[in-house]
């Protein structure tokens, strides 16, 4: 049975990115080697990770003085690295959920923190708007999507000063203004490439700024200067991030995936609202159109079990929610198939029929 891959991340990847890169396990660019076992520095991985690099520029328009690196550790390690770098006495941050609190706890161990707002009083539910951006921080922080509670920031806010972003889970899904920021950081296994390469797009002249010592690896400079190859980078990951971006690039880019991320879910959502047993959990202007969550409508509860069996029989993987929101969450990244939405929509609608 066909199989709609719909889990949070690691997550879906194109097809042609996981046949190439099973091809260049097997046999790296026809040197009689899997990339599995050939030096970093090597002549044939330089071209992959430039490569890589320069594809990311390409998609996302990046502008002069910026520097692509891919970096081990996760989003996770860029919680700690961006204050390492960054906050000399204080930062604002934008409180969306988990992975904002985390990035704001890391961030608590080398300054003061002010929270411009937050939506914990309603299990971050909602984006907050009205909020205000102290001048004198060192910078403000935003997670652009809430991959756990599917809510998302889907336009590049306006910050009086230097701005940075955990982009993690809805990198190259619509265009974005990258001069707005100082640094958009996520780990790729979300939109780009498997586990184990994290993308830090950063913009040269703005390390450098706090006094304290900053150990090699988790200084930013470092990594700029080596190109990314400091140290041993993940090497298969940055591979499958590279025919990732070029499948972006070949499908007509950053907006093309913008179209279908919208086509996709005006798709879902419609079903959501319409079919009497479902309704959606988040505030509607503030939908993500990567993490769409939603639960069963309260008189229907008690078939959240049966619709995930009837679901999971007819090839639908991952929906099931995060446990700290409950239900659903069916995540359509960049190389989800609408067919594949409209299966999981035709799967709502013969449930429904049954109750
Ligand atoms: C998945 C995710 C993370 C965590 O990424 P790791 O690479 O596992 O550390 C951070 N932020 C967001 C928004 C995520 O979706």
């Amino acid at each position: 049975m066909k199989k709609h891959n719909f889990g949070a991340g690691p997550s879906i990847l194109p097809q042609s990115v996981i046949e190439a890169t099973a091809n260049a396990v097997k046999d790296f660019n026809g040197i009689g080697l899997s990339i599995l076992e050939i030096s970093h520095r090597s002549k044939d991985f330089k071209p992959v990770i430039e490569g890589a690099a320069q594809l990311f520029k390409e998609v996302l328009d990046i502008p002069e003085g910026y520097s692509v690196l891919f970096l081990g550790g996760g989003a996770s390690m860029q919680f700690c690295m961006v204050p390492y770098n960054y906050l000399e006495k204080k930062a604002a941050y934008l409180n969306t959920g988990v992975w904002s609190k985390k990035a704001i706890k890391e961030a608590k161990g080398f300054g003061e923190v002010i929270e411009v707002a937050s939506s914990a009083d309603a299990n971050f539910s909602y984006i907050p708007k009205e909020f205000t951006i102290p001048t004198d921080a060192d910078y403000f922080h935003f997670t652009s999507n809430n991959t756990i509670y599917g809510t998302e920031i889907r336009k590049d806010l306006d910050s009086p000063i230097p701005m940075i972003a955990d982009m993690s889970s809805d990198i190259l899904s619509r265009p974005v203004d990258v001069s707005k920021y100082d640094v958009i950081y996520g780990g790729a296994q979300k939109n780009i490439a498997p586990s184990g390469v994290t993308f830090v797009i950063i913009k040269n002249d703005s390390v450098g700024r706090v006094s304290r010592y900053i150990p090699t690896m988790l200084n930013y400079q470092t990594h700029i200067d080596g190109g990314s190859m400091f140290n041993t980078p993940p090497v298969l990951p940055i591979y499958s991030a590279m025919e990732t971006l070029k499948w972006v690039k070949e499908q007509g880019g950053v907006k093309e995936m913008e179209r279908r991320a919208i086509e996709r879910a005006d798709i879902l959502y419609s079903e959501i609202d319409r079919n009497k047993l479902f309704k959606g959990t988040v505030a509607t202007e503030d939908r993500s159109l990567m993490n769409l969550c939603f639960v069963m409508n309260d008189e229907y509860k008690e078939l959240e079990t049966e619709f995930m069996d009837f679901a999971t029989a007819r090839g639908m993987v991952g929906i099931k929610g995060h446990r700290s929101v409950g239900g659903f969450r069916a995540s359509c990244y960049n190389a989800m198939p609408v067919e594949s939405v409209r299966e999981l929509v035709k799967c709502m609608q013969d449930f429904e029929k049954q109750h």
